[in-house]
């Protein structure tokens, strides 16, 4: 690593006790370069200067750098071009993938499949996302009516084209169908919706390739991509419990979150069970009792309860917020901050949460 770029005394704890030396750092490998955070305390039982954190992202592969600021497109073709082809012809000759393959093809154009497309885009390789969705987007759109993300914006931005500083700090679904329907289009992303797997794709090794059949809008292409990503989704899958009487249930709905559109508005003085606890239950349970409904919640073990206020200031305050010390905007390049990258964010939280609390608060340094 070399070139710091910047050096800060900050806390390194989320109470303040605890203060340490930020750097922020520029990568450099054998295989690319990117950036990193790290923050260094010293240990007072040997004076030692320790890593209490370390992130780095990989910006550019050397010699496949990012077809991005200087190296952007020129967009326009000056001068004869014989069979000049404007911007939208040629961009649905792109899409279409007419006389070429892709290389990569994406199943699923939620936020994990956009952040792959855009930045496989990016290092000039042919990418198709297909999803089964009419639109980008209605994977949120089809979500339960009241339902508004329960992560801050700052956390949640896709590579390339962060969330304008205008934005909410918390997303209602339907904005942020549209915003990944624009990300889309501005991205120059070529996805196929409607569209799915007829079967199970199969490997020829001798090609090294895939061999994929979509059934699009009833029509049916088979492809040979190098690569299938599956962008599907951690919790597409409703997971139903079968449990006896089901079958003979007389109420109103009985359903999985993922299919609930809402309350409706007469649901005073309904009865409503609501199996689970997490931020889904605890949504839906709200959008009823705020209808007047009697609301009862069954959960198989205890849950650790936060409100939003607090619990947020605990779980990123320094990381995402207003005035975060630009982690985000160093992994966002890496397209970091969204689906895995944010269960890996958190693992590592929770490691530095962990750290924390078994005694890291004893080593003092001199920092004032
Ligand atoms: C109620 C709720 C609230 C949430 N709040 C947050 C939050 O605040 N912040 C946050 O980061 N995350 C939140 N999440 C998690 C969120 O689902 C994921 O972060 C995010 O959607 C993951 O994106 P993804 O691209 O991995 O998957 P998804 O968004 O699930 O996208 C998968 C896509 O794959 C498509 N697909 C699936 N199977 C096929 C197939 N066989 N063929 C073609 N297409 C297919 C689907 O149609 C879908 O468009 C929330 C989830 C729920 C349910």
């Amino acid at each position: 690593m070399k070139n710091n770029q910047a050096v800060s005394v900050v806390s390194v704890d989320q109470r303040g006790y605890l203060k340490g030396i930020q750097l922020i750092l520029t990568v450099s490998t054998d295989v690319g370069s990117g950036r990193g955070l790290a923050k260094l305390v010293q240990d007072e039982s040997d004076g030692q200067w320790k890593a209490y954190t370390l992130y780095t992202a990989l910006h550019n592969l050397e010699g496949h750098e990012e077809i991005l600021g200087s190296r952007r497109p020129n967009g326009v073709a000056h001068g004869t071009v014989e069979d000049r082809k404007c911007w939208k012809d040629a961009r649905i000759i792109e899409q279409e993938f007419v006389g070429e393959e892709p290389t990569v093809l994406i199943i699923g154009a939620g936020q994990g499949g956009l952040t792959a497309a855009a930045r496989l885009r990016m290092l000039g390789v042919k990418c198709l996302i297909i999803d089964k969705n009419e639109s980008v987007g209605d994977n949120w759109r089809d979500r339960y009516h009241q339902l508004v993300l329960h992560d801050p914006v700052y956390y949640d931005h896709l590579p390339y084209l962060p969330f304008p500083p205008t934005w909410p700090v918390f997303t209602p679904k339907d904005k942020l169908a549209d915003w990944l329907e624009a990300y889309a289009k501005a991205m120059d992303l070529n996805i196929w919706t409607s569209s799915t797997l007829t079967d199970t794709p199969t490997y020829s090794s001798s090609d090294r390739k895939w061999s994929v059949t979509i059934s699009r809008n009833g029509a049916f292409r088979t492809l040979h991509p190098k690569h299938v990503i599956m962008a599907t989704g951690h919790s597409g899958e409703p997971n139903v419990p079968v449990f006896p009487g089901a079958a003979d249930f007389k109420g109103d709905r009985l359903c999985h979150s993922s299919q609930f559109s809402g309350a409706k508005a007469d649901s005073q003085g309904l009865k409503i069970v609501v199996v689970g606890c997490c931020n889904s239950a605890h949504d839906i349970a709200q959008d009823y009792y705020e209808r007047g409904a009697a609301v009862t919640m069954v959960q198989r073990s205890s849950t650790y309860v936060m409100t939003s206020e607090n619990g947020l200031g605990v779980l990123l305050r320094g990381f995402y917020g207003e005035g975060g010390v630009g982690l985000p905007k160093i992994l966002m390049k890496a397209g970091l901050t969204c689906s895995r990258g944010l269960a890996s964010a958190r693992r590592c939280r929770s490691d530095v949460s962990r750290y924390h609390f078994s005694g890291v608060e004893k080593i003092t340094s001199g920092f004032s």
